[in-house]
C-alpha cells in the first residue's frame, strides 16, 4: 500500500511576502521590481480591509491656492505638538507623485466642470486638498489596485490565509536579527503552512475592532501590530485612538460612516431639539478636528442622555447631495433615511489606530528585512491625532518607499533560511468556542466603557486587570487548541488592547486623542510613548 501523502503542499518560498491587501500592502508589491516573486495575503477577500470603505479622499497639496507649508503646518497642528516633523514633510512632498501614481494606474478620481480634479476640505485642513472619487475613494483606489495586481504574473494574490506568527532567526535560534518568514493558516484548508521569504512585509491595518463601537470592517484586530510586539519590535503612541465622530445610528446599520466631507460641504451637527452646538465647544464650529467634535458629541449625549445626535445636510439642494454623496444618501435611504429632506443620527465609534509598530522614512521596523506599512505602523506622521485623509496618503508615500528600498536591498539579500513546518501534534480541536465569543464581547465592552474616547486613570486601571486575566485565558486556550480566524484575532485584540492600555496609563497629560479627566492639561515636555517588548532587548544586530 502506498505511504499516507499529505496533499497540502504546507511550505513555500517567495522573495516577498506581503501581509494585507489594502491600499499599503498593494502600494508595495505593485511599486516592486516585476522579476520579484511576491505573495500577497489577506484574510478574507482581497479587497476587505478598511481601504476598500474609505469613502472621503486622500489629502494632497494640488491646488495653486495651497501649499506643502500649509498641508504641514496643519497636521501638526492637528497632532498637538506630537508629530514627526522630518516625517510629515516627508509624507506631504512625496503625495503629489504618489496620487500621480494611483491616476497612471487608472484610478478615476471625480473632475470638475473643467476636467480639473475636483478637491474637496474636510475637517482641520485650512485649504481644499482632499482628492476623491465621489464618496467612495476607497472602493475606487482597492479596486483599481487589486485589478492591477491581479494582471502581474510575479504577484499572487492570496485570500483567506491569516497570518499567525513571523519567523525570526531569534526563534529559531540562529544568529541575526531578520524576518524569515511567517507561518499563514489557511482557511480553506484549515492547515498552518509556512511561508518563507527574503521580506516580509506587515500591512495589516488597524486595531478598531478593540472597541465595541467602530466604523471599522472585521478582521481590523491589530494582528500585525501584535504579531511585530511578539517578535520583539517596539510599539508606539498605542494610546492614541481617533474616534470617528459620525457613525450611522441605526440598530441594522453596521459601522457605517459618514464622511468628514459632510461637514467640510456644510452639513450641521444638531442637537435633538434640532439647535446647533458645535460652536460652544470650538470656533471652527463643524470644521474643527475630529477628536474635538467627537468629545463634543459623546458630552452632549452623555449630558442630554440621549443615544445619538444628528448631522444635517438636507438644507443644500437635493441635486448636490445626491452628486457628492451618492453612497451615503443611497445607503441612508435604505434604512428609510433621505438626507435630502431628514438629518441623519449619528455616534462617535473608534475609527483610527494612530499608533503602531515603530518605522524609519523606509518603513523598515527594528527587525531587519521587516518592514511595515500604512496603519499599522508608526511613523510620527500623525502625532496625537490624525488629521483626515492623511492615512491613505501614509499607505501611499510609505508603501512606495518600503519598494524602493527592497528594491534597493534586495541583490544582497540571501535566500531565508531552513524553518520548521507548523506543529500541531500538541493541540486538539475546541470544544468551548463559546470562551472565544465571550471574551471577544467581554474585551470589546470594557475597552469602550474604561478606555474609550473619556478616560480616568481608575478606569484604565480597571481595565488593565481584567485584560491581564483575559490574556492568561487566552494565552492557554492558544496553547492548547487548533487555531482558528477568530482565536487569533482574539489573542491579537488582547494584545492590542494590552498596550493601549499600557499607553494610556503611562501618558500623564491630555494630549490630541487621549483625553483623562485626572490629568486635563498637557505637560511642558512633548514625547512618545514608546513600549519596549522583553524580546527587544534579546535582539542582535
Ligand atoms: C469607514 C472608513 C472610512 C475611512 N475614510 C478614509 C478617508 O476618506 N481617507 C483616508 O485617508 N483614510 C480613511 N480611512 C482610513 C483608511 O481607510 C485606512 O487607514 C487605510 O485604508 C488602511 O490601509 P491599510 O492598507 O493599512 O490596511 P487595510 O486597508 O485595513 O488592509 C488590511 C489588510 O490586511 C489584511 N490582514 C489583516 N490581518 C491579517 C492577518 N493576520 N493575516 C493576513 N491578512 C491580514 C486584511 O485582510 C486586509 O487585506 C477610513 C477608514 C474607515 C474604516
Amino acid at each position: 500500500m502506498a505511504p499516507d501523502i499529505d496533499p497540502m503542499p504546507q511550505s513555500y518560498q517567495y522573495d516577498v511576502l506581503i501581509i494585507g491587501s489594502g491600499a499599503a500592502g498593494l502600494t508595495v508589491a505593485l511599486n516592486l521590481p516585476e522579476h520579484l516573486k511576491i505573495a500577497v495575503i489577506s484574510k478574507a477577500d482581497i479587497s476587505s480591509g478598511a481601504t476598500l470603505w474609505a469613502q472621503g479622499g486622500i489629502a494632497a497639496v494640488l491646488d495653486n491656492e495651497d501649499s506643502i507649508e500649509n498641508h504641514i503646518k496643519d497636521t501638526l497642528d492637528a497632532g498637538a505638538g506630537l508629530c514627526h516633523e522630518d516625517s510629515v514633510r516627508f509624507t506631504v512632498e512625496h503625495a503629489k507623485e504618489s496620487i500621480e501614481w494611483l491616476i497612471d494606474s487608472g484610478v478615476k478620481f471625480t473632475r470638475d466642470h473643467n476636467a480639473e480634479l475636483h478637491l474637496t476640505r474636510e475637517g482641520g485642513h485650512s485649504h481644499r486638498r482632499i482628492i476623491h472619487a465621489a464618496d467612495a475613494t476607497g472602493h475606487a483606489v482597492s479596486t483599481t489596485l487589486a485589478e492591477q495586481a491581479a494582471a502581474r504574473k510575479n504577484i499572487q494574490l492570496l485570500s483567506n490565509r491569516v497570518a499567525v506568527d513571523l519567523i525570526t532567526n531569534r526563534k529559531l535560534a540562529l544568529p541575526g536579527n531578520r524576518c524569515v518568514g511567517a507561518y499563514i493558516l489557511n482557511l480553506d484548508n484549515n492547515h498552518v503552512e509556512l511561508f518563507r521569504a527574503r521580506f516580509t512585509v506587515i500591512a495589516t491595518g488597524g486595531a478598531s475592532k478593540a472597541y465595541r463601537y467602530t466604523t471599522n470592517p472585521d478582521g481590523a484586530s491589530g494582528d500585525g501590530i501584535a504579531m511585530a510586539w511578539r517578535a520583539g519590535c517596539r510599539v508606539a503612541n498605542m494610546e492614541f485612538n481617533q474616534f470617528h465622530p459620525t457613525c450611522l445610528y441605526h440598530p441594522h446599520a453596521k459601522s457605517f460612516l459618514i464622511t468628514e466631507a459632510v461637514r467640510g460641504e456644510g452639513g450641521h451637527l444638531l442637537l435633538p431639539d434640532g439647535s446647533r452646538f458645535m460652536d460652544r465647544f470650538d470656533s471652527r464650529a463643524e470644521l474643527a478636528p475630529r477628536d474635538i467634535v467627537a468629545r463634543a458629541i459623546d458630552h452632549e449625549m452623555k449630558r442630554l442622555g440621549a443615544d445619538h445626535l444628528y448631522l444635517d445636510i438636507s438644507h443644500k439642494p437635493a441635486d448636490f447631495i445626491k452628486h457628492h454623496f451618492p453612497t451615503i444618501y443611497e445607503k441612508c435611504l435604505g434604512f428609510g433615511i433621505d438626507i435630502t429632506r431628514d438629518p441623519i443620527p449619528v455616534v462617535p465609534a473608534a475609527h483610527y489606530t494612530c499608533g503602531g509598530i515603530v518605522t524609519d522614512e523606509r518603513a523598515r521596523s527594528d527587525i531587519n528585512q521587516l518592514y511595515v506599512v500604512g496603519e499599522a505602523a508608526f511613523t510620527g506622521l500623525h502625532g496625537a491625532n490624525r488629521m483626515a485623509s492623511n492615512s491613505l496618503l501614509e499607505c501611499l508615500v510609505y508603501g512606495r518607499a518600503a519598494a524602493a528600498d527592497i528594491a534597493r536591498r534586495e541583490a544582497d539579500i540571501p535566500p531565508a533560511p531552513e524553518a520548521p513546518e507548523w506543529d500541531e501534534s500538541q493541540v486538539r480541536d475546541s470544544d468551548e468556542d463559546v470562551v472565544i465569543s465571550h471574551n471577544w464581547d467581554e474585551l470589546r465592552h470594557f475597552m469602550w466603557d474604561y478606555v474609550g474616547i473619556v478616560r480616568t486613570t481608575k478606569r484604565l486601571q480597571r481595565a488593565k486587570h481584567r485584560v491581564d486575566l483575559l490574556a492568561s485565558e487566552i494565552g492557554e486556550f492558544y496553547s492548547n487548541y487548533r487555531v482558528s480566524n477568530d482565536l487569533l484575532e482574539l489573542r491579537n485584540l488582547v494584545t492590542v488592547a494590552d498596550l493601549i492600555i499600557c499607553s494610556a496609563l503611562q501618558r500623564k497629560e491630555s494630549r490630541g486623542l487621549h483625553y483623562t479627566l485626572d490629568y486635563p492639561g498637557l505637560l511642558p515636555e512633548v514625547k512618545d510613548t514608546v513600549l519596549v517588548p522583553t524580546t527587544y532587548r534579546t535582539l542582535t544586530p
